[in-house]
């Protein structure tokens, strides 16, 4: 009805709050939805700053093509023409495209089918490689696909919450309100934080541990060992779950004084995780950014499946994401290793069935390019035409000054975005104006799998586009006029749900075929729904009946043995350089550096150094400090305090050429990456520090 506020979804983080937009003349007003599941009307700083960051300043209005203004026909067909050019002469594997965890699911969805079923390559990956690869890989060795067992009920339900590399108090406000919540009104309800810094999060925790720098798998690998010495593993469970024995040859070989941590700290940690059944550990990117950040969500993942504490109120391993839709992305299968609705790419039948369902003209036989190879592709002239939408590698990537030399390289760059003031946007050949939030329509998935509705509360400025919408154009000037031949989110929607029915007959998890063929005014009118979606079922757990989507139908336990991290400190380079968020900025700031309020939190890009070094090394409190990598150099403040130890600085990403142009400290962080799952090491390099 007239003056009822609009239902949408924060534009943020991965706990995915209901928020509820009212446009007036005074402007937008934002407030939380108490009827969202995720946070009953809760909001953090940034979301309820969400309004402040809305306005048409500084956005982009039209297409231009060599910096030169024009209409959307001539831009499309200019795209169009020069990506069918670069194939025709070198082949699918020659384009790729770069997206995000901020694109919606419709979005993604037409992204990853215009790519892998019509471009004919698996080169498109996205910066959710950045946030959460390491998990997508550790799940599909353990479960046989990549589903988030539990629900964010589950951490208020639970005895022992153990959160491991996340700094939940700043990353993902509201759930830690939510947990802070539970704990006050059942104070037997404990909390353990695992993180080489003392974090703000740590002000809920009971017991923090201090882990040494990408020591995770040592420390669960101890974990399991205990769980066995003391009989704690679940016989009964254990029926449904393979790899016991290796994992546990593995877990005892390894020594947890590499954790750094004293025995009797382990000790207690041991003790309360064995004696309590309703544990759930929830898990963020000090394990997914780490050159062995797949064995340790393995390492966690043991430690469930060997207890049987996994799918039942309470209990669990819960990776809890970064961004507003990483898990959409990862559903329509916007990683370069993976098809749609979590089908395997290297599988011929999961192939063949989502190439009939597109009536695909071709369809890559091996994954594409990740993120890191992606860029190293662009530099060395393998990848010709570059797709980036909404995101800004040229600031967020490890070795961010070499992906900017690459972009610049390239010889045809193409940007999608709210602005045109990004670093990486400067770069472009052809820029093209998106919506933004609160002008677009689509869905969400969160982190728990609920999926949740956008909703346009705003027009547009100038002629800009929903992506969904800018992706198909370029789809039907390529010469797919039918494949993309949409008339809205709402069709794109029904066709996603639809192949999720496919996907489930092949034995998938994600499964919202029931919501095939919902009518535009029911998608229009959607509730949070938490997945699956089928004729039978409606969310829930998995897992806790001991059925898995390997082909055994069993969980694996996956042997892991702790590895170093891949940077080596030296006499050049002896400082462990951890990066992360600060609670009032996102990402590169596109959106939250809007915002005044915001920006008084922390106001520019700074180093947090142990007191005892900075008095060696001659740093003031609020001085400056050179911080050099073998890849980058920054200046940034510096913050004395012992929040970090010795030999470890931590520093934040947010700041851009244009924001701070010494403050890029990605420029620093070396392009390590994990094996399995192509995720950058962003916590672990090495820099020296001397006053500047
Ligand atoms: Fe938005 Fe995340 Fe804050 Fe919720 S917790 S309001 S989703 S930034």
């Amino acid at each position: 009805a007239e003056g009822e506020p609009i239902r949408s979804t924060c534009a943020y983080c991965g706990v995915g709050c209901g928020v509820l937009l009212t446009p007036g003349a005074e402007g937008l007003s934002v407030a939380g939805d108490p009827d969202h599941p995720a946070n009953h009307g809760r909001l953090c700083s940034k979301g309820a700053a969400l309004a402040e960051t809305v306005g048409h300043a500084d956005r982009l209005l039209h297409p231009q093509v060599d910096g030169i203004e024009t209409g959307w026909d001539r831009a499309l067909d200019h795209v169009a023409e020069r990506f069918r050019q670069t194939l025709r002469e070198h082949g699918p594997d020659s384009v790729a495209f770069y997206v995000s965890g901020q694109m919606l699911t419709e979005d993604y969805y037409v992204a990853n089918k215009l790519m892998k079923g019509f471009i004919g390559s698996a080169n498109i990956d996205t910066n959710s490689r950045l946030c959460m690869a390491s998990t997508v890989a550790g799940h599909r060795r353990a479960f046989g696909t990549d589903t988030v067992p539990g629900t964010y009920e589950d951490l208020e339900e639970a005895d022992l919450v153990v959160l491991v590399g996340s700094n939940l108090a700043w990353c993902h406000p509201v759930l830690c309100q939510r947990l802070a919540a539970a704990k006050a009104a059942r104070p037997g309800l404990r909390v353990v934080n695992i993180d080489p810094r003392r974090t703000p999060t740590c002000d809920l925790a009971d017991l923090h541990l201090p882990v040494a720098p990408g020591e995770d798998v040592a420390l669960f690998n101890g974990l399991l060992a205990a769980i066995d010495a003391r009989g704690a593993t679940d016989a009964a469970y254990l029926a449904h779950v393979e790899g016991l024995d290796a994992a546990l040859d593995t877990a005892r070989a390894d020594d947890p004084a590499r954790t750094g941590l004293d025995a009797s700290l382990l000790e207690r940690f041991y003790g309360l995780w064995c004696r309590t059944e309703k544990v759930v550990t929830v898990f963020s990117q000090g394990v997914n950014q780490s050159t062995s950040g797949t064995d340790k969500v393995n390492a966690i993942l043991n430690c469930h499946l060997a207890t049987g504490r996994i799918g039942r109120p309470g209990m669990g391993p819960f990776s809890v994401t970064g961004q507003p839709n990483a898990m959409g992305g990862r559903e329509v299968g916007g990683l370069a290793n993976m098809l749609a609705c979590h089908l395997e790419l290297e599988d011929p039948v999961a192939r063949a069935a989502v190439r009939d369902f597109w009536d695909a003209p071709r369809m890559p036989e091996r994954p594409g390019r990740k993120a890191v190879e992606l860029f190293r592709g662009v530099e060395s002239g393998a990848i010709r035409a570059l797709w980036i939408i909404n995101t800004n590698p040229a600031v967020s990537m490890p070795e961010a000054d070499r992906v900017r030399d690459a972009i610049a390289a390239c010889p045809f760059t193409v940007v999608s975005d709210i602005t045109a003031r990004t670093d990486t946007a400067r770069l472009a050949h052809v820029l093209l104006p998106a919506a933004a939030w609160g002008e677009k329509d689509g869905t969400v998935t969160n982190s728990d799998r609920t999926i949740s509705r956008q909703r346009a509360a705003l027009s547009a400025p100038g002629t800009a586009r929903p992506d969904w919408a800018i992706l198909a154009g370029v789809g039907q000037r390529m010469g797919w006029v039918r494949a993309f031949d949409y008339d809205g989110p709402a069709e794109i929607f029904r066709e996603h749900a639809t192949l999720s029915g496919v996907a489930a007959r092949l034995g998938r998890d994600f499964d919202i075929s029931a919501l095939s063929d919902i009518s535009d005014a029911g998608y229009a009118a959607l509730s949070p729904v938490r997945w699956p979606v089928t004729a039978t079922r409606t969310g829930g757990r998995f897992f806790g009946d001991g059925r898995f989507f390997t082909p055994s139908g069993k969980g694996r336990m996956v042997p892991v043995s702790a590895r170093a991290p891949a940077s080596v400190a030296s006499a050049d380079y002896p400082f462990r350089f951890n990066t992360g968020r600060i609670r009032d900025q996102w990402h590169t700031m596109t959106r939250s550096g809007v915002s005044p309020r915001l920006s008084r939190h922390l106001a520019e890009p700074f180093l947090e150094i142990h007191p005892d070094d900075a008095t060696r090394l001659g740093l003031a409190p609020a001085g400056l400090a050179d911080v050099t990598s073998p890849h980058g150099a920054c200046v940034l403040r510096v913050l004395v305090t012992d929040r970090v130890r010795r030999g470890e600085v931590f520093a934040p990403i947010h700041w851009t050429a244009e924001t701070a142009p010494s403050g890029r400290v990605d420029a620093l962080v070396a392009a390590e990456v994990d094996p399995v799952s192509g995720q950058p090491e962003s916590k672990a390099s090495v820099v020296s520090v001397a006053p500047f």
